[in-house]
């Protein structure tokens, strides 16, 4: 059996008096693709800011390769936050670069603050996932001089330069023009293949097929359905689903 790398047990999660997350149980193995889908406001955005903390959870519990973000008492541990989530490496639909920073130096912050390397270290494994992501000759030019799609590959890198154990892309492609969805979705799928361990939130419904070992369909804070994407494209049981799948497939 292969180690789970995240587990969520019951999580609930509540704005004020608005319930978003109303117990949801998911396991995620080492390697493994998990892609959930569902209409906008179900929820997806808040499930995967719980997995890194940055929404704390009102109840249940998470755990990253076992581990808990809280103490032994339950209580929200700072330090434990802060080392689990160099763990896991996050892109969202905004791309959130520094716009006084070169593509570099933004890949370059985190690791220098964070990971307390050197500034030669961290320009070196810059260079190299800025390599990665097909920007070798975008290294030195400032955000607002890179297309959208750049970005989220200069994005891509600054979270990969921190060498996550696991990555979760929030509608990664969704801010982008159609015709620079096509790059993004190429640097996700050859992490895909070097057997990165993600979860995605996306829309794109023929990559979320195509990369998915296992989707999920949640629909107002619950998983209503999980399957392969066979299971879940071509053969959905719930009428919920097939009523979601008919309308963007
Ligand atoms: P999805 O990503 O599936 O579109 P979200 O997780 O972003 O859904 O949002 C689910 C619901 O939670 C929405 O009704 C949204 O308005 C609400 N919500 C999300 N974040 C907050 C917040 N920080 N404060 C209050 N309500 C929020
Ligand atoms: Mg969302």
């Amino acid at each position: 059996m292969p180690e789970k790398m995240i587990e969520v047990i019951d999580l609930h999660k509540s704005f004020g008096n608005q319930e978003i997350l109303k117990g949801i149980d998911l396991n995620v193995r080492k390697g493994e693709k998990v892609v959930i889908i569902g209409p906008s406001g179900s929820g997806k955005s808040t499930l995967l800011r719980c997995l890194n903390y940055l929404e704390v959870p009102t109840s249940g519990a998470i755990k990253i390769e076992g581990k808990s973000f809280l103490d032994e008492q339950g209580k929200y541990h700072e330090k434990r936050v802060a080392e689990l989530r160099t763990e896991i490496g996050m892109v969202f639909q905004s791309f959130n670069l520094f716009p006084m920073m070169t593509a570099i130096e933004n890949v370059m912050a985190a690791q220098i603050k964070i990971r307390k390397k050197t500034k030669e270290d961290a320009r070196k494994t810059a260079e190299l996932y800025l390599d990665k992501v097909g920007l070798a000759d975008r290294m030195n030019h400032y955000p607002s001089q890179l297309s959208g799609g750049q970005q989220q590959r200069v994005a891509i890198a600054r979270a990969l330069a921190m060498r996550p154990k696991m990555m979760l892309f929030d509608e990664a492609t969704s801010a982008l023009d159609p015709e620079l969805v096509g790059d993004v979705l190429q640097v996700i799928r050859q992490l895909a293949d070097e057997g990165m361990t993600m979860v995605l939130v996306t829309h794109e419904m023929r990559f979320a097929e195509e990369v998915g070992d296992r989707i999920i369909f949640m629909d107002r804070g619950v998983i209503v359905e999980e399957g392969s994407p066979e299971d879940i494209f071509v053969h959905p049981q719930h009428n919920r689903t097939k009523t979601f799948i008919q309308r963007v497939l």
